[in-house]
C-alpha cells in the first residue's frame, strides 16, 4: 500500500457518499483539471453521481482532447446543499478554489466530510481526511497511487488522463519535482496504455496562433528589477492577440531561463490588482516564500500570490522581491 490510513478512509467516506462534489483550484492548470475527471471516472457509480466544478479562470485550451473535459461545471451552477461529500483536488487551501467558490466551499465544509488530496509542501490540511504527499510532483500522481492501492484496473483513457497532469505539472519530466516515483507512475501509465504522444503534442507542441501574438507582446514588455525578470499580461495585450489568459501560461517558465535573472514573475492585470505567478530556476531563490510575503504560496520553484491595489503595490512587490533575492543568494556568476 502507497497511503494506507488515507487509502482506507478516501474509500470508505466516498462508499458512504451519494452526492460528491469534487473541486480544484481557480485558473485551473494541467494537473488540477486531469484529477477532477480522473477521480470522477473512477468514483462515479450507479448509485453515486459525481459533480466536477471549478471556479474563476478558464480551462486551458491545450486540455480539449482529455475525454468528458465537458462534465466540468462553472461553479455558480453548483447548489451546496446537493452534496454530502465533498472533495478538494490540488489545492493547498480552501482559498485556492477561488472567491464565490470559496464561500460555497466554507457552507459545505461545516456540514459534510471532505477530502483533500495535494502535493504542495504548504498545504494547510483543511480536510477531515488528508491525503498530502509533497513529494509527489502533480496530484494527478498521488491519484494514481491511490487508485493502486485500491485495486482500481486503469485503462488506456484514464491513464492518459493521469499522464496528463503529471507531464503538466513537470513540464514533461523536467522540474526538480520529478522523482524516481514519478517515472515508475508514468511508465506504469504508459503500459495501461496512456498515449503519450497525443499528451506532449496538445500540453506542449501544439499552439494557436494567438498564443504566438500574446507571446509577443509579453516578451516585448519583458524588464528586469534587480535580478527579477518579470512582465505583465494586459487586457489590451489579450484584446490585440485575441488569446485568452491560459495562453500565458509557460512565459514565465521561459524568462526563469534568462541568464542573469535569480526569478522571474508573470503579472496578470486585474480590475482590482495583479495575479502573480513566479518561478526559480536554483534552491537559492524560494519563490513560495517570495509570494508568502504577499499573501500567496506554493512550491519553492513555482509559487503564486494576488496583488489588490495599484501600481504602488505593483512597485513594493517588485521592489521587496528583488531586494530579498539580492539579499539571500551569492553574487551571479559573471562566467558562462
Ligand atoms: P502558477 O504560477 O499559477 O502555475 O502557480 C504556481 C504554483 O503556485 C502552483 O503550485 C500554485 O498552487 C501556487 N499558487 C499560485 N497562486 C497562489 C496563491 N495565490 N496562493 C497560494 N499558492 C498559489
Ligand atoms: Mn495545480
Ligand atoms: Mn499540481
Amino acid at each position: 500500500m502507497n497511503y494506507p490510513t488515507e487509502s482506507r478512509a478516501i474509500q470508505r467516506a466516498i462508499n458512504a457518499s451519494r452526492n460528491t462534489l469534487v473541486v480544484s483550484h481557480a485558473n485551473p492548470d494541467a494537473d488540477a483539471v486531469a484529477a477532477l475527471l480522473a477521480f470522477r471516472g473512477v468514483f462515479i457509480g450507479p448509485t453515486r453521481e459525481i459533480t466536477l466544478a471549478l471556479g474563476e479562470g478558464t480551462i486551458p485550451e491545450t486540455l480539449v482532447f482529455l475525454k468528458d473535459l465537458d462534465t466540468i461545471e462553472p461553479f455558480n451552477a453548483v447548489d451546496p446543499d446537493d452534496y454530502d461529500l465533498l472533495v478538494l483536488l490540488d489545492c493547498a487551501d480552501e482559498d485556492r478554489v477561488g472567491e464565490h467558490a470559496g464561500l460555497v466551499i466554507r457552507s459545505l465544509a461545516g456540514r459534510v466530510p471532505v477530502i483533500n488530496i495535494d502535493h504542495h509542501v504548504t498545504n494547510s490540511r483543511f480536510g477531515s481526511i488528508n491525503l498530502i504527499d509533497a513529494d509527489a510532483a502533480a496530484t494527478c500522481e498521488i491519484l494514481a497511487l491511490l487508485f493502486e492501492d485500491l485495486g482500481v484496473e486503469i485503462d488506456a483513457s484514464l491513464a492518459t488522463t493521469l499522464l496528463t497532469g503529471i507531464q503538466g505539472d513537470t513540464l514533461g519530466l523536467r522540474t526538480p519535482s520529478t522523482t524516481g516515483q514519478t517515472l515508475d507512475v508514468s511508465a506504469d501509465l504508459l503500459r495501461a496504455g496512456a498515449d503519450l504522444d497525443r499528451v506532449v503534442d496538445y500540453l506542449f507542441r501544439i499552439r494557436p496562433y494567438s498564443t504566438l501574438k500574446l507571446w509577443a507582446h509579453a516578451l516585448g514588455a519583458t524588464s528586469f528589477t534587480g535580478e527579477l525578470i518579470w512582465t505583465e499580461i494586459t487586457s489590451q495585450m489579450l484584446e490585440d492577440s485575441g488569446a485568452d489568459e491560459s495562453e500565458a501560461e509557460g512565459i514565465v517558465n521561459f524568462l526563469a531561463g534568462t541568464r542573469g535573472a535569480r526569478a522571474a514573475a508573470l503579472l496578470y492585470r486585474k480590475d482590482d490588482g495583479w495575479r502573480v505567478s513566479m518561478r526559480s530556476l536554483s534552491d537559492e531563490v524560494d519563490v513560495s516564500q517570495l509570494t508568502s510575503l504577499f499573501g500567496g504560496g506554493g512550491h519553492s520553484r513555482a509559487a503564486g500570490c494576488s496583488l489588490t491595489g495599484g501600481l504602488e503595490l505593483r512597485n513594493e512587490f517588485l521592489e521587496t522581491v528583488a531586494s530579498r533575492i539580492a539579499r539571500d543568494s551569492a553574487p551571479v556568476s559573471v562566467s558562462g
